[in-house]
């Protein structure tokens, strides 16, 4: 049979990475060994309490549920230590109707979506950002206007920059920090210009916090819930994924305004099960002990960071240390004059090195790379030496 896919499927944009994907295949089939710096998965595991605690879980005999459907036999404990988790860490008071549990936020982007948009209705996305917010406008057959990141504005949006027109349009509005894929930061300030933003124009903010964890020197990154009033302008995603190296496990949540928390809960009871109660009991474990497991994984991280920025420095390339997330956002080295894919190809075939163009996540990412830490030390470095023999004669 020839089945034609839904229309809709030919709205989502060309995969971003296509092109490298194609080269990488006929390189690996040459025999080239590849480095891949490309992607942020964490490479080590998850801390062993939370994996002991899914495996007491698991198998608990006196746990009749343990099989069962997520959403019908809830873990409330969950509600509860992100209640304490919001609390301890950030000062923002949650009730069971601002908190909906979610299989990671990817997932819960898409289903976000789905509650809240119509066709032809318009949302906001930051760019260079994260795809699956414009992926979840698409299934949505609504519009997607993007919001310029800029270095010289430190990877911040500006929202005077966004006409009239499409502010009184919109319905939602994406932000994301720490940043990917730029390592940007916000401080309180921003979140709050940003909460004026969306209250004077009745747009919904959806701030996607998923490197939250993974910060270093000592910072702390703030919650846009933090913002006196934001419980009724925006929602934040939260997951355990990167922070906890869970990216396997699909936990998180999303807080905030109730009547969205509603929308999304509704869509869930109506597209998916919820997760193993397993899995729930070892995301307590997670978010009650999170400032505990994080530390170590971020001197992992750190050390990586630093060994990275330093190697860039020294052939000659400034970058910035960035505060947090686990990638290294680099302008492309001179001679490729601003082309980052110009770079990134150049790299792979004389290399065999892959590092993510920034011109994959929208025009306004161009002139810049990312480097994932989401490898072995000794992997990283080789692929450094590598790129610096190629990039810098
Ligand atoms: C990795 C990532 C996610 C997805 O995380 P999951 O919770 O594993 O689905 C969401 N947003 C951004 C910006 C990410 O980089």
């Amino acid at each position: 049979m020839d089945l034609s896919p839904a229309n809709r499927l030919e709205k989502l944009p060309p995969y971003l990475f296509a092109a490298l994907r194609k080269k990488i295949a006929e390189k690996k089939a040459k025999g080239v060994k590849i480095i891949n710096l490309g992607i942020g998965d964490p490479d080590f595991p998850t801390p062993d309490p939370i994996v002991q605690e899914l495996i007491r879980a698991v198998t608990d005999p006196e746990d009749l549920n343990r099989h069962r459907y997520g959403c019908d036999v809830p873990v409330s404990d969950l509600t509860r230590a992100v209640k304490d988790f919001y609390r301890r860490r950030y000062g923002v008071s949650l009730s069971d109707e601002q908190i909906a549990i979610t299989s990671g936020s990817k997932d819960a982007i898409v289903q976000f979506c789905l509650g809240i948009l119509n066709p032809g209705d318009l949302a906001i996305s930051p760019q260079p950002g994260y795809p699956t917010y414009n992926i979840g406008h698409v299934f949505c057959s609504a519009n997607t206007y993007y919001l310029p990141l800029r270095r010289q504005n430190a990877w911040l949006p500006d929202f005077t920059e966004i006409p009239p027109e499409v502010a009184s349009l919109a319905r939602l509005l994406w932000l994301n920090y720490p940043n990917n894929p730029t390592s940007a930061v916000a401080d309180l300030a921003f979140f709050q210009t940003a909460v004026d933003f969306a209250r004077k124009n009745n747009i919904l903010l959806c701030h996607d916090s998923a490197y939250s964890e993974n910060t270093y020197d000592g910072y702390r990154s703030p919650s846009i819930l933090q913002v006196p009033g934001a419980l009724d302008t925006a929602v934040e995603f939260y997951s355990l994924s990167k922070g906890l190296n869970m990216t396997g496990w699909r936990v998180g949540c999303v807080v905030g305004n109730a009547s969205a928390i509603k929308a999304l809960k509704l869509v869930k009871e109506n597209s998916d099960n919820g997760m193993l109660r397993a899995i729930q009991f070892a995301a307590v474990k997670a978010f009650d002990n999170l400032e505990r497991l994080t530390q170590p994984i971020n001197e992992v991280y750190q050390r990586r960071r630093d060994m990275v920025t330093a190697a860039l420095m020294r052939a000659g390339w400034p970058v910035e240390v960035p505060k947090a997330t686990i990638y290294i956002w680099a302008p492309t080295p001179g001679k490729y004059n601003g082309s980052s894919a110009a770079f990134a190809e150049d790299i792979l075939e004389k290399a065999g090195v892959v590092v993510t163009p920034g011109r994959g996540y929208g025009v306004t990412g161009d002139g810049f790379y990312r480097i994932s830490l989401t490898y072995p030390d000794e992997v990283i470095r080789e692929a450094l030496e590598r790129i610096v023999e190629v990039a810098g004669q």
